[in-house]
Order: structure tokens, then C-alpha cells, then sequence
């Protein structure tokens, strides 16, 4: 475990020196870090430490002042979002940003829309029906409109919607975010499953003994910098870790 730079030669998600501000907030200062092919990472940090500005400086949401974003050695940074989507970058959302007034399945097949499965093909229904196939819940209620479903069934939608968009790496903005305990579990069983099909996923999580329960990595970021790095298992044990960031909150859940 190190608090220095994480170098590897084989990473899917690299990202060198990234910097932030909204305008005099320097919201990420000099950020390194990367995600390998099949790996979940765990970025862990308090309110405002940037977490939700990482993950959408490398969704192309947001043009970073400074810095290096790279997917399979290509450069992303500077690309509008649709095409950071269309090279393999998905962003599941903080508060998941659902169509409410649509119906599930016109939501599961909007997260087709920039990729090679467009909405409306076979090809992209067939896929929806894959996804509901898995969720029950959600194909009982697929003509309904998505604002009706509850907090953890709109999460799997919306983590639904992003796996539509067949990512290279899903990033997921805390998804348990306003969620009972049981619906946090499931949840956490979705992303495990996620990780154990293979699929690579950057995970911000504000529970953070479950994401380090369930991580490869993680890296710690306080107030825009990472100030810890290593395997999430050697952080969950570590005296500052322990002390900042394992709450009760997430002793609920287990
Ligand atoms: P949270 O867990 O509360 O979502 P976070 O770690 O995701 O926190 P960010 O939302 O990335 O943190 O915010 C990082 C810093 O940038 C904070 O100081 C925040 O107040 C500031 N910030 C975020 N969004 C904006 C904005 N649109 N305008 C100005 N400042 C912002």
C-alpha cells in the first residue's frame, strides 16, 4: 500500500495529474489513478472530497483544467461525453438521473442510443430483454413509468441503462445513495455479479466498509487528492481508513 502513484503497464483506465475547479474550488488537484481490465475499484472519500467530479471529469462531463484521461491508451480527455460513451466509458449517475415519466423499457432501451445497439433495433431489445430476464421486478413493471419503481429498483434500472451502452468500464456514482439497508444489499449482490461476469467498474460509495468489502483496489481521496492507495482489503485495516471513513452507517447493511 502506498500514498505515492500507482504505476502499471496493463491498465484499461489510466488517469494522470487530473485537476478540477469550479472556479475558485480546486475540486481535484493532480489525481492519478487506474482501473485494470476485470478489476472493481473502490474510490472512497467524504462529502465534497471530489469523488463525484472524478468520476464525471472522466465521463467527458466535465473538461478537466489539466491532466491525462486514457481508456485502452487512448486520450479521452478534451472528447464531448457521447464519445467517451462510444469508446467504452459509462457513467451511472449519483441520484440516477432516470426519465421518470417514461417507462422502464424506454429507459433500458435509451442507454442504447450511443452505442452499436441504437434504440428501437432488435438488437437492442433483445439485449433489454436480457436485463429484465435477470431482474424480475423490473420486466413485471416494464410498461410502467420509471418514476414509479422504488429507490433500489430504479438503481438496477439505472445500472441497467449504463450496461446497455455495453461499457468497457462502468463507473458507478454511489449507488446506494438514499437506500434501506436490504436494497443496499442487493444492490451490492448486483455489482459482485457485475464483477464476477468479468465487467471492469470504478465504484464511488460513500459506505465504505461495504466498498472495501467488495473492491479489488481502492484509493482514498481527500479533499481533491489521493492521499491512500492500495488492496482494499489492506485498507479496510488501515488506522486512518478505520478511523475517517468506516461509519456505523454501513455496519447495517451486512
Ligand atoms: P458528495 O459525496 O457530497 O457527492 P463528492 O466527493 O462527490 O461529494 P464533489 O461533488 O465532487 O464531491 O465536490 C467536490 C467539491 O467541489 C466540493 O467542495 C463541492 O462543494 C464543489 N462543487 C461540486 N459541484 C460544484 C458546482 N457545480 N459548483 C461549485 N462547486 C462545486
Amino acid at each position: 500500500m502506498t500514498s505515492g502513484s500507482d504505476t502499471n503497464g496493463d491498465a484499461l483506465l489510466r488517469v494522470r495529474n487530473l485537476s478540477y475547479s469550479y472556479g475558485a474550488v480546486e475540486a481535484l488537484r493532480s489525481v492519478d489513478l487506474e482501473v485494470r481490465e476485470g478489476e472493481l475499484v473502490a474510490l472512497i472519500g467524504s462529502n465534497g472530497a471530489g469523488k463525484s467530479t472524478c468520476l464525471k471529469a472522466i465521463a467527458g462531463l466535465l473538461r478537466p483544467v489539466r491532466g491525462s484521461i486514457t481508456l485502452a491508451g487512448q486520450e479521452m480527455s478534451g472528447r464531448p461525453a457521447h464519445r467517451v460513451v462510444e469508446a467504452g466509458i459509462v457513467l451511472v449517475p449519483e441520484g440516477r438521473r432516470l426519465f421518470g415519466d417514461q417507462t422502464v423499457m424506454d429507459n433500458l432501451l435509451l442507454g442504447s442510443y450511443r452505442r452499436r445497439n441504437a434504440p428501437g433495433t432488435k438488437d437492442a431489445r433483445h439485449l433489454a430483454q436480457g436485463f429484465l430476464d435477470q431482474f424480475p421486478i423490473l420486466r413485471e413493471r416494464q410498461g410502467l413509468p420509471a418514476g414509479s419503481l422504488s429507490g433500489g429498483q430504479q438503481q438496477m434500472l439505472a445500472i441497467s441503462r449504463g450496461l446497455m451502452a455495453s461499457p468497457r468500464i462502468l463507473l458507478l456514482d454511489e449507488p446506494s445513495l438514499g437506500l434501506a439497508p436490504i436494497l443496499v444489499r442487493q444492490i451490492f449482490d448486483m455489482i459482485i455479479e457485475l464483477r464476477r461476469s468479468g465487467l471492469t467498474i470504478l465504484l464511488v460509495e460513500q459506505m465504505a466498509r461495504l466498498a472495501l468489502r467488495v473492491a479489488d483496489r481502492a484509493y482514498i481521496l481527500e479533499q481533491g487528492r489521493i492521499t491512500l492507495q492500495g488492496p482494499a482489503a489492506e485498507l479496510l485495516k488501515h488506522p486512518d481508513v478505520a478511523r475517517g471513513y468506516l461509519g456505523a452507517m454501513d455496519s447495517k447493511v451486512e
